[in-house]
């Protein structure tokens, strides 16, 4: 069974004000043009505007594409973990880990739901599990 990739430093985007954690996977809306922007940023990818506003995500979307690492770069690293890009049903793709799944299993277009968890360092990661349900 897969877990997270541990060992990763986490650097905050510098540019963008992220609301405060609330348990809650968040992206952004353009208000001008309707395109779901993620990873944040001050202005639209789809029309350069900034009129961009938190939206609150389901956490549902299939796996696009993954590769499952068995041999970390370093220690820190931790053991075999898979890395995944993850299409959210709302309309914007993010990078992240799939855990509590076996490699087997992982296939392309797997429905997958969010499992949000801390880290111990006050931040929480979104990494994404099997939605069997
Ligand atoms: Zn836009």
């Amino acid at each position: 069974m897969l877990g997270p990739q541990i060992g990763v430093p986490v650097t905050p985007a510098a540019s963008v004000r992220i609301p405060p954690e609330s348990g809650e996977l968040r992206y952004q809306r353009c208000g001008a043009c309707d395109t779901a922007n993620f990873a944040p940023t001050e202005m639209c990818r789809g029309c350069s505007s900034r009129a961009l506003q938190w939206a609150t995500s389901a956490g549902r979307g299939s796996v696009y594409s993954w590769t499952v690492v068995r041999r970390p770069q370093a220690r820190p690293f931790g053991g075999a973990h898979a890395v995944a890009i993850v299409d959210l049903d709302e309309g914007y793709r993010m990078l992240t880990n799939l855990v509590e799944v076996e490699p087997a299993e992982i296939h392309s277009g797997m429905r997958v739901r969010v499992d949000l968890r801390p880290t111990g360092e006050e931040r929480v990661l979104p990494f994404f599990t099997p939605d069997r349900g």
